[in-house]
């Protein structure tokens, strides 16, 4: 799988980031990508401990923007005024589900 994607759409009407590898496409719902930002605002950087409490974030959360950062991230702008979080290529691997 290439390293960095080829492609990355907000599905808004559907709730879920769809991300694509070459031939390879996946998605996780805003919900859950929401829930896995590693700030610092979201986990704690001494402990690694989760901050944030899932059952906090809107069921309805949107993406507002994202903005690609250098080679290897994105940032999300969330509609709950959150984007502290980068997301790595990486880490976007690591928390999706093959489509
Ligand atoms: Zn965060």
């Amino acid at each position: 799988m290439p390293l960095i994607p080829s492609d990355i759409r907000a599905l808004r009407d559907q709730g879920r980031l769809q991300i694509s590898w070459g031939g390879e496409t996946r998605e996780i719902s805003f919900v859950e990508l929401r829930g896995q930002c590693e700030c610092a605002h979201c986990v704690n950087e001494w402990t690694g401990e989760r901050i944030l409490d899932p059952a906090s974030i809107p069921a309805d959360i949107t993406i507002e923007k994202m903005e690609q950062v250098g080679s290897y991230a994105i940032r999300i702008h969330w509609s709950d005024g959150h984007n502290a979080g980068l997301t790595t290529w990486e880490r976007l691997r690591e928390i999706t589900d093959p489509n």
